[in-house]
């Protein structure tokens, strides 16, 4: 089985760079596809209460009989739900559905600036850290404003930022920004949804190492350094999406995904949301 490397984190903590996402997957085909994932050789489950699926999640890492350390699990706290006193209640009703005492990382999943509520969000974030529920800690949708403005009013620099980031949207100034900070930078709909799997670029460099576009993708994730964490439902992909370590991509094929950038969005700009 590949070994997934471990990206270091600015708490001292590591997280598994390949991950699965369960995103639109219902709680009870959670359980199933969480324990396949797991028994491909994935060690890092991304959910949300926004998902309605962590008891699903739950469910899936009990069931492959591996130890709770073994497996890395991201939950969030959904934007509505913004605020100190309204985070720490989310945050027990998600690790209650878990059936888990700890996560190992929290997420702010939406910084709904017009709420003006995610400074307080974070600093109950730094609270269930402080008491040892949420082993790291960090945000999601977060442009570099949002950074600034939290570097400025709270005491802890986020471990990572879990953005929406493709080859039509390839984010360079904020994955610039988070390395200088220390942050580590995780791709959402890393494939953009499975909609830029058609691209000829990237079916030609496919061809080129014998593998399929959604692993050139995952690939280039990898080589940049980003976390990435592909969802799929079909086991034949769950597989195909974790056979990413036996090629490489070179700096031709690099320069040519360089040139995809559109600045494609298949989610909302986070200063538009809440
Ligand atoms: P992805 O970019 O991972 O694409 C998933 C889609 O691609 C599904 O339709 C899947 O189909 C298809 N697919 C997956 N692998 C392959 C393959 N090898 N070949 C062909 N098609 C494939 O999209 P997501 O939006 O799900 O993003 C991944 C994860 O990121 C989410 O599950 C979630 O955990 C997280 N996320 C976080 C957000 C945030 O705001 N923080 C927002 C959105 C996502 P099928 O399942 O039918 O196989």
């Amino acid at each position: 089985m590949a070994e997934v490397p471990e990206l270091a984190l600015n708490d001292g903590n590591t997280i598994p760079q390949l991950g699965f996402g369960v995103y639109k997957v219902g709680d009870e085909q959670t359980a199933d596809a969480v324990e396949f994932a797991l028994e491909t050789g994935y060690r890092h489950i991304d959910t949300a209460a926004f998902y309605e699926n962590e008891r699903g999640v739950g469910d899936g890492v009990r069931r492959s009989g591996l130890a709770r350390s073994d497996v890395y699990v991201t939950t969030k706290v959904w934007w509505t739900d913004n605020g100190y006193d309204s985070t720490l209640r989310s945050f027990d009703a998600s690790l209650e559905r878990l059936g888990f005492e700890y996560v190992d990382l929290y997420l702010i999943h939406w910084p709904a600036p017009s709420q003006d509520r995610y400074v307080d969000t974070w600093r109950a974030l730094e609270r269930v850290r402080a008491d040892g529920r949420a082993r790291s800690i960090g945000v999601a949708n977060f442009h570099i404003h949002h950074l600034e403005r939290l570097a400025r009013e709270t005491a802890t620099v986020p471990a990572l930022n879990q953005v929406e980031l493709h080859p039509w949207l390839q984010q360079r100034d904020l994955r610039d920004y988070d390395a200088t900070r220390g942050i580590v930078t995780e791709a959402w709909s890393p494939l953009a949804r499975g909609r830029i799997l058609d691209n000829e670029p990237l079916a030609r460099i496919a061809a080129k190492h014998g593998v399929t576009p959604a692993q050139v993708v995952i690939r280039w994730h990898l080589q940049l350094g980003n976390v990435v964490i592909p969802k799929s439902q079909t086991p034949a992909r769950i597989r195909e999406n974790f056979d990413v370590f036996g090629f490489a991509l070179d700096g031709d094929d690099l320069a040519v995904i360089a040139t995809l950038d559109s600045g494609y969005r298949t989610g909302k700009d986070p200063d538009d949301l809440g």
